[in-house]
């Protein structure tokens, strides 16, 4: 029996239930997804849960807000990836050594990856640019991870932030942080090949607000990844599309970051498609 798991606080709403349910019965494994929500000072808790996977008890848990920097001091040992980050959002066990994974990064870039792979014109267009350059809204736990994963493929970055000292807190010397205000953007616009939204502005239920400043041009030629999935299509993404860019939202990401987790877990490579259906089905 399979004993997988998400810990974080609050988590009702987390789809994490859905997909790896699908996966499990996909690969026709016996197994369950349950949800340990652990309040954000109870480290005690968190450690008792995290020995649940070190005896077997739990084949593994992926962490959320406000856990996945509290983790690490319970872990073995971190991959290289979690390492850098500094975060963690996928434990399982290795060799009998409590590991810490971070499947955000791998899971943007590969979703990233899928949107420019869909539109070959793109993809060669993107390819040809020499210092593909890249501005990443917002300073949250998951532009740090964009961050990381774009990096990593050698893209340029510039982090806005309205809290300048969130962003310098996992942003490298390579980086450039600036203000989140459209005086500070406006002037950098036109060399971004890539624009991600890394707020929550947008989300649902507050839908009819973009991370995107009135007034302000969207550069010719680039991509818009919004990283909300809820809605499908956000106002965002609507004013990018509008302006003629290609742009998409984060189901994709939400998605490959739980396959590569599940593979963790399981050894298995789950189709891509089957978490999708189950995406799908919540009407998200
Ligand atoms: P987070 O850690 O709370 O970070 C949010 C960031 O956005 C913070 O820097 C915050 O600044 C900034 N922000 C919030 N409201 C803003 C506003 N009105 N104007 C400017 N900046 C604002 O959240 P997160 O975990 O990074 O998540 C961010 C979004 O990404 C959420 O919508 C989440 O659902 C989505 N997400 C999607 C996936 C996926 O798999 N597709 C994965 C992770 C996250 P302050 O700290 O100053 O408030």
């Amino acid at each position: 029996m399979i004993r997988l798991g998400l810990t974080g606080y609050p988590l009702e709403h987390s789809l994490s239930p859905i997909l790896h349910t699908a996966a499990l019965r996909a690969c026709d494994l016996q197994g369950v997804y349950s949800l340990y929500p652990v309040e954000p000072d109870d480290m005690k808790s968190l450690k008792a849960l995290l020995d649940q996977v070190r005896s077997g008890e739990l084949t593994g848990l992926n962490v959320t807000i406000p856990h996945k920097q509290n983790v690490i001091q319970f872990l073995d040992g971190l991959t290289p990836t979690a390492q850098s980050m500094g975060a963690v959002n996928t434990i399982y066990l290795k060799d009998e050594k409590l590991m810490g994974e971070n499947t955000d990064a791998p899971g943007f870039l590969a979703d990233l990856n899928s949107f420019l792979l869909e539109n070959i014109a793109l993809l060669e267009k993107m390819d040809g640019i020499r210092e593909k350059s890249a501005l990443i809204l917002g300073a949250g736990g998951s532009a740090r991870a964009v961050a990381y994963a774009l990096a990593e493929a050698g893209w340029t970055i510039t982090i806005a932030a309205r809290r300048i000292e969130q962003a310098h807190r996992f942003a490298n010397p390579q980086m450039q942080v600036t203000q989140y205000d459209s005086l500070h953007i406006a002037n950098l616009l036109p060399s971004f090949h890539l624009i991600v939204n890394a707020t929550p502005v947008g989300m649902f239920p507050k839908t009819d607000v973009s991370p995107w400043m009135d007034g302000l041009a969207f550069p010719k030629g680039a991509i818009v990844y919004d990283l909300i999935y809820n809605p499908r299509e956000t106002l965002f993404v609507q004013q990018a599309r509008a302006a003629g860019l290609p742009a998409r939202t984060g189901a994709g990401m939400l998605v490959e970051q739980a396959a590569l987790a599940f593979q963790l877990w399981t050894g298995q490579d789950i189709p891509r498609s089957i978490m999708f259906d189950a995406f799908n089905g919540t009407g998200h």
